[in-house]
């Protein structure tokens, strides 16, 4: 691996023994717009081809139109709808409720193959398992089954690859390919639901009273950034939160979408009055570091993004979650930690919570986690200043922490 490390000491805050790690991507090259910047892309590529309609991209009429309009009985639609949202299952010998003779059809009509399972890895004792899946037109997503006390969480993709460019993220090197469809995305939900019907998830933590038998909450921190989709991802967590035969019928607050700062879609989001939970991808409270760290802050700074995120929690009522990778000698210096709550507690108390998250140790990288006496001091700020901050656990981390490292693999 190539190392681009640039170590250049400090000049900013009360904290100028301490290094700056500037950050640059290691053995690859970011694409650079004309403008000197890295590239950003927020639309899909021209002419890509277009998953199949499956019944989780429509609505309950429109999958009844759609049958009526094969020649099929209409209502059907419902049956087939509650093989898929409530036992998981799109496979025809299973649905004996329909007529034999039209099982085969109306499966096919519904349920074209959207995900194909490539690889799964189980770790954390079996509480965890990562899937690589492979789409309709040969590309490759992750999604991320972890299993906690009373819940179940599923981390989805959104998108194929990513167009938002972070120098630290294997998914966002080849740039965007196209828009994972509403129901490629729900469909990773659906599948994690039949792999721990089939006892797929064994989690050493079971007591056998409060498990969870399905997946109880989405976390949209997968390959792609979902507000870069928004149109798909919002029909996607319509489905997620309409009862059964309409979708899933799961509690929009166990869902988390997050971002790296697409102001205007944040404002949008704020607007749609689902109250599902927001978190700002931040990593960085300062323009200076952040417009190298996340591509996307040249766009929208930090300060607007944090102001549309303070909006959402206005709008809604909803406590927003900061997110904030902890990387060594990069952005974990104390007195960033001060500048992040002087700008959190300026736009008000009690509407924020900060979620820390350590990297991953990895030796001679400039990627690496911050030392943990430097992440409890980091903690220690924030909460003395008043703003509740909490490390996040670090679930699949000794499979690959990182969104996208898999499927790059491959
Ligand atoms: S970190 Fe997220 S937004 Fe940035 S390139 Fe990776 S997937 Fe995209």
């Amino acid at each position: 691996m190539r190392r681009m490390t640039s170590q250049t000491p400090s000049t900013a805050g009360p904290n100028r023994a301490r290094p700056q790690v500037r950050p640059t991507p290691e053995g690859w090259k970011q694409p650079m717009g004309p403008d000197g910047r890295p590239q950003l892309q927020f639309a899909q590529k021209p002419r890509v081809s277009q998953p199949p309609v499956h019944l989780a991209d429509l609505t309950l009429a429109e999958r009844q139109e759609k049958l009526k309009g094969m020649g099929l009985q209409g209502f059907r639609a419902k049956q087939l709808s509650v093989h898929y949202f409530q036992h998981f299952t799109t496979d025809p010998a299973k649905m004996t409720d329909l007529p034999a003779a039209q099982r085969e059809e109306l499966a096919e009509a519904m349920f074209p193959t959207l995900l194909t399972e490539v690889k799964r890895l189980v770790t954390d004792n079996g509480d965890t398992i990562k899937f690589l899946w492979r789409l309709f037109d040969g590309s490759l997503v992750e999604s991320v089954l972890m299993r906690y006390p009373g819940r179940v969480t599923l981390c989805v993709s959104s998108q194929c690859g990513c167009g938002m460019n972070c120098p630290f993220c294997a998914t966002g090197q080849n740039g965007l390919t196209r828009n994972m469809s509403a129901a490629e995305i729900l469909d990773q939900i659906v599948q994690a639901n039949r792999v721990i019907a089939e006892g797929g998830l064994k989690g050493s933590g079971r007591d056998g009273v409060h498990d969870a038998e399905r997946v109880t909450n989405i976390v949209f921190m997968g390959m792609g950034e979902p507000l870069a989709n928004y149109k798909r991802v919002m029909s996607a967590v319509h489905r997620m939160i309409d009862e059964a035969p309409e979708g899933l019928g799961m509690s929009a607050r166990g869902i988390t979408v997050s971002t790296v700062g697409l102001v205007p879609a944040i404002n949008k989001l704020a607007d749609e009055d689902i109250p599902i939970t927001f978190a700002l991808s931040l990593h960085a409270p300062d323009d200076e570091l952040r417009d190298d760290l996340i591509p996307v802050n040249s766009r929208w700074k930090a300060d607007e993004a944090i102001d549309a995120a303070y909006n959402y929690y206005r709008k809604t009522g909803r406590r927003v979650s900061i997110e904030y990778a902890l990387i060594k000698d990069m952005n974990d210096h104390p007195w960033r930690a001060a500048l992040l709550a002087k700008k959190l507690n300026a736009r008000g108390r009690g509407w924020v919570h900060v979620n820390p998250i350590p990297l991953n140790p990895t030796p001679g990288s400039i990627w690496t986690s911050s030392e943990p006496e430097v992440m409890q001091e980091f903690l220690d700020i924030l909460n003395d200043a008043g703003v509740p901050t909490t490390l996040r656990d670090t679930r699949g981390k000794e499979i690959d922490g990182a969104c996208g490292q898999l499927a790059a693999a491959e």
